[in-house]
């Protein structure tokens, strides 16, 4: 049984400094009131063009962003090295949709399959859906009963185009890439685009890969059709499993507009679909390649347990757990340390750019209140366990 408290192991990386800085900002964090008054402060700021950098690059940015290049990212990435954890660059420039910044965005994203085509520790590269298209483009495309005007479906062709350009390069790289799970209004068009791609590049293994949200009830029928798929048209899958990100948002949605809501009824659904979906792809294994994308332990756990069962070497390329920067370094430290294959998710880019990232990490923080409470009480262990190494023996 793979224990997740081993706190020397989990902070080796972080030094004194580090870790009161991180149980400063999960106190914050832990704090609904201070979350909403900081949320609403770095919005006005930014509406009225007020500098936000000085007090957000210290503390929150520095806790989850890895820099604002991916060259500023370099160091860490090296850092993690040595703890046999991998890196994923994430450029997470959010909620801009001009088409200079999708221009801008689909370059740097080319830039980030390059780099990690050369760094044997980065091993995925990874894009959100709404960095190269607007979001009323994709959402008019997912919807069955909307004929597209001849501008509109530019812009889905042009979406289209872009995908196809960086899932060219990344097979042509030999680098695996990950498209990002937003809201589920225009996913539908999202998963038939990235299942073209499959089946273009995922002939010989998984190179492309989707995100199921597996808070939605439809996701766990949808990865068995799309298993079915694979099998049929024999490509590989390649699945990153997440909860999802969005709830709130979905239910609020599907509430105004008078549908029912997507997302399962409670948390206990969610987890037993995220677990369903893991057992389902082990069992499928020759077929499907599995990002687990979670901070919970008890499916950590079970994607371990399932692996070994299996009588699978933990660093089978086909299994890769994955934890956001800043967050769970105990699961991500422990389970790398043990020999599995661990990459967390680095998000990248000005401070600016980031802040919605941010922001939704904050509030996450803030509702998952089991989340941050076993990190601050992690924290206090670790620097307790410190404190009592340095005590001069009686
Ligand atoms: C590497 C990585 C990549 C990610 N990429 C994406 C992505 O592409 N798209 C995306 O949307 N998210 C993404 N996320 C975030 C993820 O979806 C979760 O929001 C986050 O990880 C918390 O879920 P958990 O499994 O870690 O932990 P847990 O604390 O076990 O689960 C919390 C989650 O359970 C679900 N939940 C909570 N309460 C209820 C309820 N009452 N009813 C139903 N469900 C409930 C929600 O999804 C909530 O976020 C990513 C996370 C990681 C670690």
């Amino acid at each position: 049984m793979i224990l997740f408290d081993d706190t020397a192991i989990a902070f080796e990386s972080k030094n004194d400094n580090d870790l009161l800085r991180a149980f400063f900002l999960f106190k914050t964090v832990a704090n609904p009131s201070l979350v909403k008054m900081s949320k609403v402060l770095v919005e006005t700021a930014q509406k009225i063009h007020f500098p936000v950098a000085w007090a957000v690059k210290p503390t929150i940015y520095r806790q989850f962003v890895g820099g604002e290049s991916i060259e500023n990212c370099f160091k860490l990435v090296r850092v993690l090295e040595k703890y046999h954890v991998k890196a994923i660059l994430d450029y997470s420039v959010e909620g801009m949709s001009s088409e200079s910044i999708i221009q801008h965005t689909l370059e740097e994203t080319l830039r980030t399959i390059d780099n990690a085509a050369i760094d044997a520790n980065v091993p995925f590269a990874v894009f959100k859906p709404t960095a190269l298209c607007s979001h009323e483009v994709l959402e008019k495309a997912a919807d069955p009963n909307y004929a597209l005007t001849e501008t509109e479906r530019g812009e889905a062709s042009k979406f289209k185009e872009r995908i196809a350009v960086l899932c060219k390069r990344a097979y042509e790289k030999e680098v695996r890439l990950m498209i990002d799970a937003e809201d589920s209004w225009y996913q539908s068009f999202v998963d038939d685009v990235i299942t073209e791609m499959m089946m273009l590049y995922n002939k010989e293994r998984a190179i492309v890969f989707n995100t199921l949200q597996m808070y939605r009830a439809d996701r766990l029928d949808f990865l068995k059709a799309s298993y079915e798929k694979a099998v049929a048209n024999n490509y590989y899958l390649g699945v990153k499993f997440v909860r999802g990100a969005y709830m709130e948002k979905e239910r609020e949605r599907a509430f105004q507009m008078g549908y029912p809501s997507p997302i399962h009824p409670d948390k206990q659904a969610t987890d037993d679909a995220f677990d369903a979906a893991l057992q389902f792809s082990m069992e499928h294994l020759d077929r499907i390649s599995i990002f687990c994308g979670t901070h919970n332990e008890n499916s950590c756990r079970l994607f371990a347990t399932l692996m070994e069962k299996q009588g699978l070497s933990k660093d089978d390329e086909r299994c890769y757990f994955s934890q956001l920067y800043g967050m769970s370094d105990n699961i991500s430290f422990n389970l790398a340390n043990k020999g599995y294959n661990v990459a967390k998710y680095v998000p990248y880019g000005p401070v600016k750019s980031v802040l919605p990232y941010l922001i939704r990490r904050a509030e996450e923080n803030t509702s998952i209140a089991g989340q941050t409470n076993r990190e601050l009480s992690l924290i206090k262990k670790e620097r307790q366990r410190r404190k009592n190494l340095r005590a001069p023996i009686s």
